[in-house]
């Protein structure tokens, strides 16, 4: 059995993976409910110690943001706690638990549990894009995760667009994500509603709603949203010809009916001789625990 834990800015999750049965067993620990970075690592690392206790864990997986393969260090300044700091999660559990520990970014977590458990089993190379608050993407070549010299590869969030000048939470200008993503199409709706905020905006869920009942201020801004990301798209496929893309995340969920829209603008923006060949897919794994799927498959390729 191996261990899967998925750190977020919300909720930390710990899950025991059988590599027959599958989850079977989850715990959680609110993150954000934890005065300081010192005091949220010894929360994990007790959770940690008690689970390597109870079961018999060969290696665990830690999906985590802003990981740095390079340095080997973890360091979620996004989390806002007074005393973050590079820190090395990997040696510190190590010692610890006296149990093998890997890590991984989270865009790249999600693209190891498509290879496990989902696209992978069909195609050998893959990207993964994933829609959620900004836009992640992991890279599978030939079933191997490619994430580049020090963990960051893929992300395509953050190539820039023409003629968009908002401002990214990166400090760059004009990134995808600016656009593409639920941050970016309250965005649009807010400058097209002239409204002082982003936040004032209806949530993406309720945007995707209004769309459907045909409300055209809204159907258009997806429409519009979904063009840009197919275009876009098309310069990663001239670069890996991937033999899929699947998409990931909360928007996936209501993808599916724009999914002819990204088709149509990325096949039109490519070379002749790649046309028609790629899938363009809603994850399977949508529905199911992909953010401890993917540390967990992470462990199990350590094994
Ligand atoms: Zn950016």
């Amino acid at each position: 059995m191996v261990l899967g834990i998925d750190i977020g800015g919300t909720n930390t999750e710990f899950a025991v993976v059988d590599s027959t049965k599958g989850i079977v067993h989850i715990e959680k620990i609110k993150t954000k409910s934890h005065t300081s970075f010192l005091n949220y690592i010894e929360s994990f690392t007790e959770i940690v110690k008690e689970l390597a206790k109870k079961f018999n864990i060969s290696s665990v997986g830690i999906g985590a943001p802003n990981f740095d393969s390079g340095s080997n260090t973890f360091c979620p300044v996004n989390f806002n706690w007074p005393d973050v700091i590079p820190f090395n999660l990997e040696q510190h559990l190590e010692h610890e638990v006296s149990i093998p520990i890997s890590i991984v970014n989270d865009a790249n977590a999600i693209a190891l549990a498509e290879n496990r458990y989902g696209i992978g089993r069909k195609v050998n190379s893959f990207i993964v894009i994933t829609l959620g608050t900004g836009l992640g993407t992991g890279i599978v070549i030939n079933n191997h995760l490619f994430d580049g010299s020090y963990g960051y590869a893929g992300e395509f969030g953050h190539t820039k667009l023409e003629n968009i000048d908002r401002v990214c939470n990166c400090g760059g200008i004009g990134c995808l994500e600016t656009v593409v993503s639920a941050n970016g199409i309250r965005r649009t709706i807010a400058e097209k509603l002239n409204l002082d905020s982003p936040n004032e905006a209806p949530d993406v869920r309720s945007i995707f709603e209004k769309a459907k009942n045909e409300d055209v201020l809204y159907k258009e801004t997806l429409e519009y949203t979904f063009k840009v990301l197919g275009k876009k798209l098309s310069d990663i496929m001239h670069i890996l010809t991937p033999e899929a893309v699947v998409f990931c995340g909360n928007i996936s969920k209501s993808l599916e009916i724009y999914m002819p829209i990204i088709k149509k603008e990325c096949e039109r923006n490519l070379l002749n001789n790649l046309r028609g060949k790629t899938n363009y897919i809603v994850s399977d794994l949508i529905h199911k625990k992909v953010n401890l799927l993917g540390p967990a498959s992470l462990a199990f390729n350590k094994n």
